[in-house]
């Protein structure tokens, strides 16, 4: 085993669970044993919402200006310690070096974002009446929870971890049970950083400790990023007992492709959008409507595809079992009577056979009906759909259930404009295969990739980790009443 076992991170100390459950932490890229991974039990998210309701007093009332400068650090230690973040994060999830950097220099961004935040949280004021004022300001939720994916070890975690904290809250993090170490790892730079001991916490666990959270009364929030299904069951959970919870699920997004389309920028960016991080991206492209004869385009995209080398530029899937659902998938739309243009079933990888490789795969004459078309498979394979019309490709689009991305590819700016008002998702390209906004701007997605109101990064984040306060206050002399009294 190459790393210690896993432990929970409670109040500034590295702790062990309570429990004795615990599962191995396997390396997709060539099944090496890496940790164990605690499952705690209830009692031990009990013992972090203590930690944290001690330390949300001295933190929320530390000026926001002197928050930030944890982050200033924090970004500084990101950058120093890239490399090896980066290793670690390759290492648990499969994904490449290169994939892993840019995950990285993403959570870069995410910090630079929130020491920006005293700029955007000024509050207002303004005089009502004669002597009189109205002011809000936005004050930290207390303790608030965010459980994440295993898709990003690192990024999608500092969608949260910044702006929670930077706004003055105290959090609970429960990673996924899959790639727990970078988590661990960022903890430690939060704490070098100057971060004080229990305003950031990690319970390691699976659907107990979930549950834990969303039921516990010392929790005011609840941030989730995962499947739609688990989504669903913890904002209902969550609010059921009264939290506030946004819930990002999962997609199927939609490329169009039109016959006016750039081919070699195209086919370079839709072969880039469904096969990196193995296609386990929630932004990756799944479906390519091809609209009207794009035959030339889809060609050149095959000839992108085998380019792409499983273990040199293509990671594993996380694992096994999700190796052998992607192949059912692609062997379920060939019994179907897709074609298989390039197949990426049976990959394995030299000096690493016990890697969890799929090679990239294009399906061609893929129909609606077909679970290639409607499902989330998240793995290297795109699905592709023929229709003669643009609002027959919209259709298509809008009766998918999820909603996160959707793009277009046309050197049309009429035609893309209409696909930006029609197109059902929160997210949308033009001549981008993974449109994922930087920030200010915040991520999410519409329908069933999310539920609850507002994004989860950018400035969006900041009204769901705050409540708003309004104060009216008078301080003239005079006497008398008014309306307001
Ligand atoms: P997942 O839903 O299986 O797990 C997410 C988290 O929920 C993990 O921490 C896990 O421990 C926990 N969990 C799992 N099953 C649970 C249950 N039954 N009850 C309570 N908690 C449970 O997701 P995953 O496989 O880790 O990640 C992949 C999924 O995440 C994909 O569907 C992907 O599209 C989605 N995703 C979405 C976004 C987005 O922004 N919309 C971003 C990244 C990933």
């Amino acid at each position: 085993m190459k790393y210690t076992p896993v432990q929970n991170y409670i109040n500034g100390k590295f702790v062990d669970p309570s429990g004795s459950r615990k599962i191995d932490l396997i390396s997709p890229l060539d099944g090496n044993l890496l940790s164990t991974v605690p499952l705690s039990p209830a009692g031990d998210l009990d013992t972090a919402v203590k930690a944290a309701k001690a330390a949300f007093p001295s933190w929320s009332r530390m000026p926001i200006k002197e928050r930030v400068q944890v982050f200033f650090r924090y970004k500084t230690l990101l950058e120093r310690d890239m490399k090896e973040l980066a290793l670690l994060c390759s290492e648990e999830n499969g994904k490449t070096y290169n994939e892993s950097v840019a995950e990285i220099e993403k959570c870069i961004e995410l910090t630079e974002f929130a020491t920006s935040l005293p700029q955007l949280i000024t509050g207002e004021v303004l005089e009502v009446s004669k002597g009189v004022e109205c002011r809000t300001e936005q004050v930290p939720l207390g303790v608030v929870a965010s459980i994440v994916p295993f898709n990003f070890p690192a990024m999608v975690p500092n969608w949260t971890i910044p702006n929670a904290l930077a706004l003055g809250n105290c959090m609970i993090l429960k990673p996924s049970e899959k790639v727990p170490l970078s988590c661990a790892r960022l903890a430690l730079l939060l704490k070098e950083a100057g971060l004080p001991d229990g305003v950031f916490n990690i319970v390691n666990g699976d659907s107990e400790i979930v549950n834990a959270i969303c039921d516990h009364p010392g929790i005011e929030a609840v941030s989730f990023v995962g499947s739609t299904k688990v989504a669903k069951i913890v904002y209902q959970r969550a609010t059921q007992h009264l939290k506030r919870a946004l819930a990002l699920g999962g997609a199927k997004n939609h490329l169009m492709v039109l016959p006016d389309a750039k081919t070699d920028m195209t086919a370079q960016n839709v072969a880039a959008s469904m096969s990196g991080c193995a296609g386990q991206r929630c932004m990756a492209a799944s479906a390519m409507v091809a609209v009207g004869d794009v035959d030339h385009i889809i060609a050149k995209i095959c000839e992108e595809v085998k380019k792409i080398i499983p273990g040199e530029n293509l990671g594993a899937v996380i694992n096994k079992e999700s190796q052998q659902r992607i192949e059912s998938y692609i062997t379920q739309a060939e019994k179907d009577g897709a074609r298989i243009l390039v197949d990426g079933r049976n990959t394995v990888v030299k000096g690493k056979e016990k890697g969890t490789y799929v090679g990239p795969t294009v399906i061609d004459h893929v129909t609606p009906d077909m679970s290639v078309a409607k499902e989330e498979i998240f793995g290297p394979v795109i699905s592709i759909l023929r229709t003669k019309t643009v609002d027959e490709a919209l259709a298509i689009e809008n009766a998918n259930p999820y909603g996160n991305a959707a793009s277009v590819f046309t050197q049309n700016g009429g035609i893309a404009r209409y696909i930006i008002d029609h197109a059902s998702a929160g997210m949308i390209g033009v001549n981008v295969g993974v449109p994922v906004p930087r920030e200010p701007f915040s991520f999410g997605g519409w329908n069933e990739s999310k539920f609850g109101v507002g994004d989860i990064t950018g400035k969006s984040s900041i009204g769901f980790w705050t409540k708003i306060k309004k104060s009216t206050t008078k301080w003239n002399p005079e006497a008398g009443v008014n309306w307001m009294s």
